[in-house]
């Protein structure tokens, strides 16, 4: 007798084949939904949700979100994590990264709405610009420059933003709207761009890190699980938030810090080389969470150290190098305990 299998709601993830998106859709069928993956794979890999293929549960569909999606079928949640996040890459082609925002947006919240589902966006701490308020809460309104290279993300996801609050004002679309800030993990391309992904695939291939600017600017970065725990929270809670949550770990380092921190996990690294501060680079950054935690009763649990330590082995992998021995592994872990 053939057995059936039964699935939770039908959950769509537009941009499903990139960094967070693929690890959402693995916590989505792990929790026993069904998942449409949708991914252009402009900046997404199918490698990123290969292991997901087989899964019965799982559905994927090449297409790009500046387009208007059909679906057959009914879909309870749609997810919007379809864009390039990386400056480089969202700068390669910045008409395109503003379409996606846009039209993207608007695509997937006219389905949400011919569905009945409850749509999240993700949006970005980039709204916030080079803030003047530190660290940054959702009262905040941000401080962009909106004629800058950064702004066809930062804008397309400011006007993102404001069209999700539309819809929901107009009674349309159960809406939610999370604001990312930096986050790290494996499934990170190497050739990202980003700081993370820069400088420990440098490490590993024995060349020296490249540090932008002075290296005092700041970042607060959040390990990839605890992002993914907290884009369900704020999809799964029962009445929509009235504006945006944060979702970030608040532990803040500046970048010079951050290359000691992976100079201690891959010791003999050449020193840094500085390099020119790319224009508009936020000179801080750090969320203020106390919205996520009062509203969601969600908070980051991996700390900077840890996540490192699982990341390493990922860009290992990805460029060819040895990941750091558990040997090695444990004698930094001891040196940093004992500091
Ligand atoms: N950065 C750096 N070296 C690199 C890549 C980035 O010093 O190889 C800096 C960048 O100028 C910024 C910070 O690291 O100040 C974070 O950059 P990232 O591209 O990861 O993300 P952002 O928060 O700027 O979007």
């Amino acid at each position: 007798m053939q057995q059936m299998t039964t699935f939770k709601p039908t959950v769509l993830v537009a941009g499903g084949a990139g960094f967070i998106g693929s690890h959402l859709c693995e916590a989505l069928l792990y929790r026993g939904h069904r998942v449409i993956c949708v991914d252009s794979f402009l900046s997404g890999l199918r490698e990123n949700v290969l292991p997901l293929t087989n899964h019965p549960g799982f559905t994927l569909i090449e297409a790009d979100v500046t387009q208007p999606l059909t679906i057959s079928g009914p879909v309870e949640q749609i997810y919007n994590l379809a864009c390039a996040a990386s400056p480089p890459q969202y700068q390669a082609d910045p008409v395109h990264t503003m379409l996606t925002n846009v039209l993207g947006c608007g695509n997937l919240l006219e389905l949400a709405e011919a569905k009945g589902a409850r749509y999240l966006q993700a949006s970005t701490s980039e709204v916030y610009g080079d803030p003047l308020s530190h660290p940054q809460n959702e009262d905040y309104w941000g401080n962009v420059n909106c004629t800058g290279p950064r702004a066809c993300y930062d804008e397309g996801k400011r006007a993102a933003e404001t069209m999700c609050f539309d819809y929901l004002r107009q009674g349309r679309v159960d809406v939610r709207v999370a604001r990312i800030f930096n986050t790290y993990g494996p499934q990170m391309r190497p050739d990202d761009g980003r700081i993370i992904s820069n400088l420990i695939c440098q490490a590993l291939q024995d060349q020296p890190m490249t540090v932008y600017g002075d290296g005092t600017q700041t970042r607060s970065f959040c390990y990839v699980s605890d992002l993914v725990r907290g884009l369900m929270a704020l999809m799964d809670v029962g009445q929509a938030p009235e504006g945006a949550i944060n979702l970030g770990n608040p532990g803040e380092f500046s970048i010079l810090e951050l290359v000691d921190i992976i100079r201690d996990r891959l010791p003999g690294v050449a020193q840094p080389v500085f390099m020119a501060l790319p224009t508009d680079d936020p000179q801080r950054r750090q969320p203020d969470i106390t919205r996520a935690r009062t509203l969601l009763g969600w908070q980051p649990k991996v700390p900077l150290s840890e996540g490192l330590g699982l990341t390493i082995p990922w860009f290992a992998s990805q460029v060819g190098a040895e990941a750091p021995t558990p040997v090695r592994a444990e004698r930094v872990a001891a040196r940093s305990m004992a500091r």
